[in-house]
């Protein structure tokens, strides 16, 4: 006969849960400096592509650390995307790198930030320019319907100082591009608006350079054969 032995507040284990824990669902790295995860989304979590939220883990202390990261997936997106880099000493990413699907991480539900299409003027040419983690919130807005009823053209220009830096950014516009749910949602047509710019600093690469040099000299606009910004002086 099995004898059960009845669950009381003493032998039961409370399992600790974080305030605003979110689950990890995936974690994918790209160098020995950078990664990027997907965790759940709240259900009441609203968001304009392009703004960021405080994400963090809870220190030894029990006390939340957190940082400000851009929501890399767009608003329509059922789970949220973040890209990272891992700063060795940093407090936060020291830790965070190590993070595995099933963990937890404390996501502040407070999405703020003014990168979003409210704050942009109408035009025909959307720019973004990009260094390192920065792809972070243009990785929303180029999977945002509206980037591409309310532009011609938009250019996404990503400076890493090497070749495998750059690897998510061309990932990602390349899954932007032939994306079936994207394609009905703007229009397959309508995706190939979409420009990709990527130079390095360090490693050799087709395009190498930093951004603000190849605007200066003229570079930029003559690889993409676009006319520059006019009035716009970069010094
Ligand atoms: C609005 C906003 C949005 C941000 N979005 C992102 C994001 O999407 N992805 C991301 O990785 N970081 C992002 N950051 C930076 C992030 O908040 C942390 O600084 C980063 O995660 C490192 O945390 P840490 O505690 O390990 O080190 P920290 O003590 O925060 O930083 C230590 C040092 O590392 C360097 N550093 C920090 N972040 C970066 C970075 N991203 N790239 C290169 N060097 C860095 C700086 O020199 C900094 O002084 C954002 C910051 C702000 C203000």
């Amino acid at each position: 006969m099995t004898e059960y032995t009845p669950v009381t507040t003493t032998t039961a284990t409370k399992v600790p849960t974080l305030p605003d824990a979110q689950t990890v669902l995936d974690v994918k790295h790209w160098t020995d400096r950078l990664f990027s995860f997907r965790v759940s989304r709240p259900q009441s979590l609203r968001f304009r592509s392009g703004e960021f939220v405080m994400i963090g883990l809870l220190k030894d202390d029990g006390k939340p650390l957190l940082r400000a990261y851009s929501i890399a997936s767009p608003a329509w997106d059922d789970e949220l995307e973040f890209y990272s880099i891992k700063v060795q000493d940093g407090p936060l990413t020291s830790r965070l790198q190590h993070i595995k699907s099933g963990d937890q991480i404390i996501l502040r539900p407070k999405p703020v930030g003014t990168l979003v299409h409210d704050a942009l003027l109408p035009g025909k040419r959307l720019w973004f320019f990009a260094t390192g983690t920065g792809i972070a919130p243009f990785a929303s807005l180029i999977r945002e319907p509206q980037t591409y009823e309310d532009y011609d053209q938009i250019i996404l220009t990503h400076t890493c100082r090497e070749v495998a830096e750059l690897e998510y950014g061309r990932q990602l516009v390349d899954q932007v591009k032939n994306d079936e749910l994207m394609a009905e949602l703007v229009g397959a047509e309508n995706l190939q608006k979409l420009v990709y710019y990527p130079t390095t600093t360090r490693e050799d690469s087709p395009t190498m350079g930093r951004i603000t040099t190849l605007i200066k000299d003229g570079t930029l606009f003559g690889d993409l054969d676009v006319t520059d910004f006019g009035r716009i002086k970069f010094i």
